[in-house]
């Protein structure tokens, strides 16, 4: 079985590109690029300088002691939060502004959501002195006030979108259409393994440093490269990909795949895509995604703004229909506990993203001698107010 992307787009039956006949020249530019910018040595030279320069790479990987103590098992933490701008997202922002700049491009546009993908792309735009327009949507823009001022005071344009539910996807179409508008001059950097080919396979190759530095990190660790199992929260997918990238074909690698169950998997209020998910379309690929019973898209729910997406990028569908990966789903009533064990056991404040890949620690029980890496995505610096409003701290 193949896990990665084939020659056509596609994992399995999943990916491809679904866009717009005026899209079509600017997939197709990126598509014939991307490989070989991605293969030079003066870009592999920058893109590696960047990292570990600027993003501060490579992040620790950390045995987590008092937490293994506690569930008899062997608990390591990649410590992506420790990254610059406090998240894995950088790492892809990184690699698609180096590789804009390779394409000629002078403009970059983004959307974003809660506002962590824009402030990973504004952080790049500075450092490379390129004209940055972040779309959002209008009830985003006021939910998410601190990250609208960080992206600000980079120097981002920020775009509200406002049209239908002011959303997320609101702020996709936005974006669509003015690449469409700009198709010589405009890169559309995307925040996750999502999107029309070759997006979720380039920002995958962006993000596999994860599991390229836990390979050599677990050498020094346990003398061994490969754990019993890697373990990622999934939004879209791009931290879990760059965390599985390197075990996919590694067999005695078990894959798991954390999803938000919101209030409850079987609430109406949940971001489960892979239990509530079918096959469609959305932001240009086939994947699975939450849909009613006509293909109108769900609104999806999540305490934690970064997994409160409708779909899943199509490598992890894959994994999920071929059963290469375990997927569970967290309610946020579980991912706020864990969070905050991890405080009080680590000195660790994680994103509640990340808390829900901590929350399977309470649902499934390791052998003590299973070494297990957990990607902890992010901080939680973000989410302060909403762990104080959770707690009542
Ligand atoms: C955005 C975000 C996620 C979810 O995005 P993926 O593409 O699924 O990785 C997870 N954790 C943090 C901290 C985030 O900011």
């Amino acid at each position: 079985m193949n896990y990665n992307v084939n020659e056509k787009g596609y994992y399995g039956e999943f990916g491809g590109a679904f866009i717009p006949e005026m899209l079509y020249p600017n997939v197709e530019e990126l598509r014939q690029n991307y490989l070989k910018v991605m293969e030079e040595p003066e870009f592999k030279k920058e893109f590696n300088q960047l990292l570990k320069d600027y993003v501060g790479r490579p992040s620790p990987l950390y045995f987590a002691k008092r937490l293994s103590d506690k569930y008899n098992t062997k608990i390591y933490l990649k410590r992506e939060d420790l990254n610059h701008t406090g998240a894995h997202k950088i790492n892809n922002t990184i690699g698609q502004i180096l590789m804009a700049k390779r394409l000629g491009k002078t403009r970059i546009i983004a959307e974003t959501g809660a506002g962590q993908h824009g402030v990973a792309t504004a952080t790049v735009c500075a450092l490379m002195g390129l004209e940055c327009i972040v779309y959002m949507g209008e009830i985003d823009i006021a939910r998410q006030a601190p990250n609208v001022a960080r992206m600000k005071m980079l120097g981002a344009t920020v775009v509200p979108a406002k049209s239908g539910s002011r959303t997320l996807k609101d702020a996709t179409n936005e974006a669509i259409r003015d690449w469409i508008n700009n198709p010589v001059n405009t890169h559309y950097i995307i925040g996750s393994a999502i999107g029309p080919h070759p997006y979720p396979d380039m920002v995958t190759r962006f993000q596999s440093v994860i599991s390229e530095e836990i390979k050599l990190q677990l050498i020094e660790h346990e003398d061994r490269e490969n754990p019993d199992y890697v373990v990622a929260c999934i939004g879209g997918g791009s931290n879990a990909a760059g965390t599985y990238y390197h075990f996919l074909h590694e067999e005695n690698v078990n894959i798991i795949a954390v999803e938000a169950a919101g209030l409850g998997v079987d609430s109406g209020e949940s971001a489960a895509t892979s239990v509530l998910g079918k096959e469609g379309i959305i932001h240009g690929c086939k994947t699975m995604l939450m849909q009613t019973e006509d293909g109108q898209i769900t609104e999806p729910y999540s305490i934690s703004a970064g997994l409160d997406y409708p779909g899943v990028g199509p490598m992890h569908a894959h994994l999920c229909k071929t059963g290469r990966a375990e997927f569970m789903a967290i309610t946020d009533n579980d991912a706020m506990n864990a969070g905050l064990e991890l405080c009080k056991l680590e000195g660790i404040i994680p994103a509640i993203e990340s808390s829900h890949a901590l929350a399977i620690f309470e649902h499934k029980t390791f052998k003590p001698d299973d070494v297990i890496v957990l990607s902890l995505s992010g901080r939680g610096d973000k989410d302060l107010q909403n762990y104080i409003d959770y707690f009542k701290i």
